[in-house]
Protein backbone atom coordinates (compact mmCIF):
# COMPACT_ATOMS: atom_id res chain seq x y z
CA UNK A 1 0.00 0.00 0.00
CA UNK A 2 2.82 2.53 0.94
CA UNK A 3 6.14 2.51 -0.22
CA UNK A 4 9.09 4.71 0.83
CA UNK A 5 12.91 4.21 -0.02
CA UNK A 6 16.39 6.27 0.20
CA UNK A 7 19.57 6.44 -1.47
CA UNK A 8 22.21 8.79 -0.23
CA UNK A 9 24.24 10.02 2.68
CA UNK A 10 22.07 9.82 5.40
CA UNK A 11 20.99 7.28 7.51
CA UNK A 12 18.37 5.45 5.85
CA UNK A 13 15.88 3.81 8.17
CA UNK A 14 14.84 6.73 10.40
CA UNK A 15 14.10 8.51 6.70
CA UNK A 16 12.35 5.63 5.97
CA UNK A 17 10.39 5.26 9.25
CA UNK A 18 9.25 8.41 9.15
CA UNK A 19 8.18 8.49 5.84
CA UNK A 20 5.88 5.00 6.36
CA UNK A 21 4.35 7.14 8.95
CA UNK A 22 3.38 9.44 7.19
CA UNK A 23 1.44 7.22 4.56
CA UNK A 24 -0.11 5.72 7.25
CA UNK A 25 -3.13 8.00 6.03
CA UNK A 26 -3.57 5.29 3.38
CA UNK A 27 -4.89 2.18 5.73
CA UNK A 28 -2.39 -0.74 6.59
CA UNK A 29 -1.54 -4.18 8.28
CA UNK A 30 1.37 -4.66 8.68
CA UNK A 31 5.12 -3.01 8.10
CA UNK A 32 8.63 -3.63 7.18
CA UNK A 33 12.18 -2.36 5.74
CA UNK A 34 14.70 -3.45 3.86
CA UNK A 35 17.98 -2.25 4.87
CA UNK A 36 21.66 -2.68 2.30
CA UNK A 37 24.49 -2.53 4.33
CA UNK A 38 26.97 -4.88 2.61
CA UNK A 39 24.43 -7.12 3.81
CA UNK A 40 20.63 -6.87 2.80
CA UNK A 41 18.60 -7.50 6.08
CA UNK A 42 14.23 -7.56 6.11
CA UNK A 43 12.51 -6.72 9.48
CA UNK A 44 8.72 -6.84 9.19
CA UNK A 45 5.89 -7.09 11.80
CA UNK A 46 2.16 -7.26 11.64
CA UNK A 47 0.48 -4.28 13.32
CA UNK A 48 1.27 -1.04 13.11
CA UNK A 49 4.67 1.12 12.12
CA UNK A 50 5.49 1.52 15.97
CA UNK A 51 5.39 -2.13 16.33
CA UNK A 52 8.12 -2.08 13.40
CA UNK A 53 10.03 0.38 15.22
CA UNK A 54 9.60 -1.72 18.79
CA UNK A 55 10.83 -4.49 16.70
CA UNK A 56 13.91 -3.06 14.90
CA UNK A 57 15.03 -0.73 18.24
CA UNK A 58 17.81 -3.31 19.20
CA UNK A 59 18.53 -4.29 16.18
CA UNK A 60 21.76 -2.51 13.47
CA UNK A 61 19.78 -0.52 10.87
CA UNK A 62 22.92 1.60 9.93
CA UNK A 63 23.03 1.85 6.14
CA UNK A 64 22.20 4.99 3.76
CA UNK A 65 20.23 2.91 1.26
CA UNK A 66 16.94 1.06 2.24
CA UNK A 67 13.14 0.72 1.18
CA UNK A 68 10.22 0.28 3.47
CA UNK A 69 6.52 -0.82 3.15
CA UNK A 70 3.13 -0.63 4.57
CA UNK A 71 0.91 -3.42 3.36
CA UNK A 72 -2.92 -3.37 2.68
CA UNK A 73 -3.02 -7.11 1.87
CA UNK A 74 -4.60 -8.82 -0.91
CA UNK A 75 -3.29 -12.36 -0.83
CA UNK A 76 -2.05 -13.62 1.99
CA UNK A 77 -3.53 -13.11 5.60
CA UNK A 78 -2.11 -10.12 7.58
CA UNK A 79 1.14 -11.62 9.36
CA UNK A 80 4.53 -11.43 10.06
CA UNK A 81 5.55 -13.95 6.93
CA UNK A 82 3.23 -12.75 4.40
CA UNK A 83 4.42 -8.56 5.41
CA UNK A 84 7.02 -6.84 2.81
CA UNK A 85 9.73 -6.62 1.64
CA UNK A 86 10.04 -9.76 0.29
CA UNK A 87 13.51 -11.93 -0.27
CA UNK A 88 14.20 -14.45 -3.34
CA UNK A 89 15.36 -17.75 -2.81
CA UNK A 90 18.86 -16.81 -2.36
CA UNK A 91 17.99 -14.01 -0.11
CA UNK A 92 20.10 -11.57 -2.43
CA UNK A 93 17.21 -9.76 -3.98
CA UNK A 94 14.44 -8.02 -2.00
CA UNK A 95 11.44 -6.56 -3.45
CA UNK A 96 8.54 -4.11 -1.37
CA UNK A 97 5.05 -3.84 -3.86
CA UNK A 98 2.11 -2.51 -4.20
CA UNK A 99 -0.82 -4.01 -5.91
CA UNK A 100 -1.59 -7.03 -7.33
CA UNK A 101 0.13 -9.55 -9.66
CA UNK A 102 -2.78 -11.62 -11.14
CA UNK A 103 -0.73 -14.16 -12.89
CA UNK A 104 0.82 -15.43 -9.50
CA UNK A 105 -0.23 -18.92 -9.43
CA UNK A 106 1.12 -19.98 -12.81
CA UNK A 107 4.34 -18.20 -12.14
CA UNK A 108 4.48 -19.61 -8.88
CA UNK A 109 4.22 -23.51 -10.28
CA UNK A 110 6.77 -23.09 -12.89
CA UNK A 111 8.96 -20.87 -10.39
CA UNK A 112 8.41 -24.17 -7.93
CA UNK A 113 9.57 -26.53 -10.96
CA UNK A 114 12.86 -24.22 -11.08
CA UNK A 115 13.70 -24.96 -7.30
CA UNK A 116 12.54 -21.82 -5.82
CA UNK A 117 11.18 -22.20 -2.14
CA UNK A 118 8.36 -19.62 -1.11
CA UNK A 119 7.71 -19.04 2.37
CA UNK A 120 4.71 -16.67 1.88
CA UNK A 121 1.00 -16.68 0.29
CA UNK A 122 1.70 -13.26 -1.30
CA UNK A 123 1.81 -12.48 -5.11
CA UNK A 124 4.92 -10.20 -4.37
CA UNK A 125 7.48 -13.05 -3.17
CA UNK A 126 6.74 -14.82 -6.67
CA UNK A 127 7.70 -11.10 -8.60
CA UNK A 128 10.91 -11.18 -6.64
CA UNK A 129 11.83 -15.05 -7.63
CA UNK A 130 10.67 -14.54 -11.05
CA UNK A 131 13.54 -11.42 -11.08
CA UNK A 132 16.04 -13.98 -9.14
CA UNK A 133 15.43 -16.30 -11.86
CA UNK A 134 15.45 -14.46 -14.89
CA UNK A 135 18.84 -12.69 -13.79
CA UNK A 136 19.91 -16.24 -13.39
CA UNK A 137 18.80 -17.89 -17.01
CA UNK A 138 20.48 -14.77 -18.79
CA UNK A 139 23.27 -13.99 -16.52
CA UNK A 140 22.41 -10.25 -17.24
CA UNK A 141 22.26 -7.21 -14.95
CA UNK A 142 19.64 -6.80 -11.79
CA UNK A 143 18.18 -3.87 -14.36
CA UNK A 144 17.88 -5.94 -17.27
CA UNK A 145 16.37 -8.88 -14.78
CA UNK A 146 13.90 -6.86 -13.62
CA UNK A 147 13.30 -4.99 -17.26
CA UNK A 148 12.76 -8.70 -18.74
CA UNK A 149 10.12 -9.60 -15.56
CA UNK A 150 7.75 -6.56 -16.04
CA UNK A 151 7.27 -7.94 -19.74
CA UNK A 152 5.73 -11.72 -17.52
CA UNK A 153 3.78 -10.22 -14.46
CA UNK A 154 0.23 -8.95 -15.41
CA UNK A 155 -1.41 -6.77 -12.96
CA UNK A 156 -0.69 -3.57 -11.08
CA UNK A 157 2.81 -2.64 -9.21
CA UNK A 158 4.81 -0.02 -8.12
CA UNK A 159 8.00 -2.00 -6.70
CA UNK A 160 11.12 -1.25 -5.36
CA UNK A 161 14.15 -3.93 -5.63
CA UNK A 162 17.49 -4.04 -3.89
CA UNK A 163 20.19 -6.53 -4.10
CA UNK A 164 22.96 -7.49 -1.67
CA UNK A 165 25.31 -7.74 -5.19
CA UNK A 166 24.69 -3.92 -5.91
CA UNK A 167 25.20 -2.18 -3.08
CA UNK A 168 24.97 1.06 -4.46
CA UNK A 169 21.83 0.81 -6.49
CA UNK A 170 17.76 0.89 -5.85
CA UNK A 171 15.54 -0.31 -9.24
CA UNK A 172 12.12 0.89 -9.39
CA UNK A 173 8.94 0.79 -11.79
CA UNK A 174 5.62 1.63 -11.86
CA UNK A 175 2.08 0.00 -14.00
CA UNK A 176 -0.63 1.28 -12.29
CA UNK A 177 0.07 2.16 -8.73
CA UNK A 178 1.42 5.46 -8.12
CA UNK A 179 5.39 6.30 -7.54
CA UNK A 180 7.14 9.61 -7.56
CA UNK A 181 11.10 10.01 -7.38
CA UNK A 182 12.52 13.19 -5.18
CA UNK A 183 16.09 14.52 -6.34
CA UNK A 184 17.97 15.78 -3.69
CA UNK A 185 21.46 16.91 -3.61
CA UNK A 186 23.60 13.64 -3.90
CA UNK A 187 20.54 11.61 -2.64
CA UNK A 188 16.96 10.53 -3.83
CA UNK A 189 13.82 9.18 -2.62
CA UNK A 190 10.96 7.06 -3.89
CA UNK A 191 7.74 6.82 -2.22
CA UNK A 192 3.70 6.45 -3.26
CA UNK A 193 3.25 10.18 -3.29
CA UNK A 194 5.26 13.37 -2.15
CA UNK A 195 4.30 13.33 1.15
CA UNK A 196 7.19 11.70 2.56
CA UNK A 197 9.47 13.64 0.32
CA UNK A 198 8.76 16.91 0.36
CA UNK A 199 10.72 17.92 3.95
CA UNK A 200 13.91 16.95 2.36
CA UNK A 201 13.46 18.60 -1.07
CA UNK A 202 10.69 20.02 -3.75
CA UNK A 203 12.22 18.55 -6.70
CA UNK A 204 10.21 15.62 -7.82
CA UNK A 205 9.41 13.14 -10.79
CA UNK A 206 6.44 11.44 -11.12
CA UNK A 207 7.20 7.97 -12.78
CA UNK A 208 4.76 6.98 -15.86
CA UNK A 209 3.27 3.64 -16.23
CA UNK A 210 5.99 1.03 -17.74
CA UNK A 211 8.70 2.90 -16.79
CA UNK A 212 11.58 1.47 -14.95
CA UNK A 213 14.00 3.78 -12.51
CA UNK A 214 17.32 2.72 -12.23
CA UNK A 215 19.47 5.03 -9.52
CA UNK A 216 23.29 3.93 -9.45
CA UNK A 217 26.18 6.01 -8.21
CA UNK A 218 24.50 8.97 -7.97
CA UNK A 219 22.62 9.36 -10.96
CA UNK A 220 18.85 8.58 -11.85
CA UNK A 221 17.61 7.10 -14.82
CA UNK A 222 14.52 5.95 -16.47
CA UNK A 223 13.82 3.61 -19.42
CA UNK A 224 10.46 1.99 -20.96
CA UNK A 225 10.27 -1.82 -20.10
CA UNK A 226 11.30 -1.47 -24.34
CA UNK A 227 14.70 -0.35 -22.61
CA UNK A 228 14.34 3.08 -24.22
CA UNK A 229 16.07 6.00 -22.26
CA UNK A 230 13.75 8.88 -20.91
CA UNK A 231 14.62 12.45 -19.99
CA UNK A 232 13.55 12.81 -16.36
CA UNK A 233 11.10 15.89 -16.11
CA UNK A 234 11.47 17.28 -12.95
CA UNK A 235 9.19 19.00 -11.73
CA UNK A 236 9.19 21.68 -8.60
CA UNK A 237 6.67 21.47 -5.51
CA UNK A 238 5.18 24.34 -4.39
CA UNK A 239 5.26 24.25 -0.73
N1 LIG B 1 -0.54 -7.89 -3.27
C1 LIG B 1 0.45 -7.64 -2.30
C2 LIG B 1 0.20 -8.42 -1.02
O1 LIG B 1 -0.88 -8.85 -0.77
C3 LIG B 1 0.67 -6.13 -2.03
C4 LIG B 1 -0.50 -5.48 -1.31
C5 LIG B 1 -0.29 -3.97 -1.13
O2 LIG B 1 -0.47 -3.21 -2.12
O3 LIG B 1 0.02 -3.54 0.00
O4 LIG B 1 1.09 -8.62 -0.26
Amino acid sequence: CGIVAYIGHREACPIIIKGLRRLEYRGYDSAGVALLNGQLSVYKKKGKVADLEAFIAEKDTHANIGMGHTRWATHGEPNDVNAHPHYSTSERIAIIHNGIIENYAALKQHLQQQGHVFHSDTDTEVFVNLIEEIQKQNSCSLEEAVRLALHEVIGAYAIVVLSREDPNQLIAARKGSPLVIGVGKDEFFLASDATPIIEYTNEVVYVNDYELVVIKDGQLEIRTKEDVKQTPYIQTLEL
